[in-house]
């Protein structure tokens, strides 16, 4: 294949199936961006010492007065009486409850030691909804390393909320995924703008805004990582939006127009809406053109947002899809972006370390995408490394994030360079 004019659609690609050593964060990750954007939820979870600190240290740079997310730990008498744990997880909800009037939906966050102490919380929730209903819903999902990826949080969380929202015949939009609100706020005014509407968010900022849904729903994600939430939402009769995520220019243009096509928006109105923020996110992705084109990309799995964002580095700044790695490959929710992916490009599913860090210095990328704990290894034998958890935690959809999006992988790039005492 010529690199001057690459072929693209990865549609019926081979993928190489690894089930071996993973090396990624466990889904309780996700409490730090969930807490901030549901601002009446408290995420309650039921771990150890371990799980307590995982969380202070991926939420320590926020402080705040009153923290929304805490620890309930399990000792380890708790091993051998379930009765008092559940006794005492009642007793501690009640306290924070009483002292946090403010908190409308309580999520009891499942571990890895409360799977192993195989305690029943959906139960637990179930009990402590009928106690504190209405004032409180309680939730419960599983945030476990043993079967999830730190984006996985998110869609156990939301897959949760579904079976509780309200039912409605009205034909309403949903946006699923939690988006920043400065980019939520972008999303609604190009929707609006577009003419369609209502348009609702799944998880929304607060529980009394919450979407219904019904037959007549049709949702978009707007995260590539929420499979469990979508099927959960099929079930309850809402039609699924297909389209690549709105990543850069092209994909923010091909997310757009997929609700524009279901809500038959004509052309005119949809060139006369985004021919501007087009233009200024391709403005924005040229000034890193420079650093970014023809240089190779190696993705490791862990945030599942490896496809879509190869895509995006592929064909908006010419970057060289090498082996691309995401941790579940939902064939259904990814289809439109596999179709625009290089042809070239080595799909990997799960994961194998020590044979995927083989491949990875056989092929000796320009840049790596990976976890952190394969970053600095990797960096300290002279590869340049992007951190993949930044990506979900930097805005970085949609046209005004474009620009952004591109520089948090032409910065690594650069700074490789300077250590290397050349330039990009
Ligand atoms: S849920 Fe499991 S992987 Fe995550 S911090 Fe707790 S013990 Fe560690």
């Amino acid at each position: 294949m010529s690199l001057d004019s690459p072929t693209f659609g990865c549609t019926d690609s081979p993928v190489r199936r690894e089930r071996g050593q993973k090396a990624v964060f466990c889904g309780l990750t996700s409490i730090v961006w969930l807490h901030r954007k549901m601002q009446d939820a408290f995420f309650l979870v039921v771990g150890s010492r371990t799980c307590a600190h995982l969380l202070q240290a991926a939420a320590g740079v926020m402080i705040f007065a009153e923290p929304r997310f805490g620890t309930a730990v399990l000792e380890e008498q708790d091993l051998a009486g379930l009765a008092d744990a559940h006794k005492e997880l009642d007793r501690e909800v009640a306290k924070l409850l009483e002292r946090r009037p403010d908190i409308r939906q309580l999520f009891l966050v499942g571990s890895c030691p409360s799977e192993v102490l195989k305690l029943d919380l959906d139960r637990a929730a179930e009990r402590l909804s009928g106690l504190h209903a209405p004032h409180v819903r309680v939730y419960s999902y599983t945030g476990s390393g043993l079967d999830t990826t730190f984006t996985q949080g998110e869609d156990t969380c939301l897959a949760a909320m579904v079976p509780t929202l309200d039912a409605t015949d009205a034909a309403e939009l949903v946006v699923v995924g939690a988006l920043p609100d400065v980019v939520e706020d972008q999303c609604l005014s190009l929707l609006t703008q577009l003419g369609v509407g209502p348009v609702r968010m799944l998880p929304a900022r607060r529980s009394d805004i919450e979407p219904a849904v019904g037959p007549n729903t049709r949702f978009i994600l707007a995260q590539p990582f929420l499979g469990e939430t979508s099927g959960a939402l099929e079930r309850r009769g809402a039609k699924r939006i297909s389209a690549p995520f709105p990543f850069g220019e092209e994909g923010t243009t091909l997310w757009l127009r997929a609700v524009a096509d279901a809500y038959g928006v004509s052309a005119e109105k949809f060139e006369a809406v985004t021919a501007a923020p087009r233009a200024r996110a391709k403005k924005a992705i040229a000034a890193h053109l420079e650093t970014l084109s023809g240089k190779s990309l190696f993705m490791f799995p862990d945030s599942q947002l490896e496809i879509p964002l190869a895509r995006f580095l592929a064909r908006e700044c010419g970057m060289k899809t090498t082996e691309i790695a995401t941790p579940f490959l939902h064939k259904a929710i990814m289809a439109p972006d596999l179709a625009l992916l290089p042809s070239n490009t080595a799909l990997t599913e799960g994961q194998d370390l020590e044979a995927q860090l083989d491949r990875h210095e056989a092929i000796n990328p320009d840049l790596t995408v990976c976890g952190l704990g394969l970053a600095n290894p990797l960096e300290a034998k002279g590869h340049a490394t992007k951190w993949a958890i930044e990506l979900v935690f930097t805005p970085v959809h949609f046209y005004e994030q474009a620009g952004d999006l591109a520089g948090l992988f032409s910065r690594p790039l650069r700074r490789r360079a300077l250590l290397n005492g050349g330039a990009a």
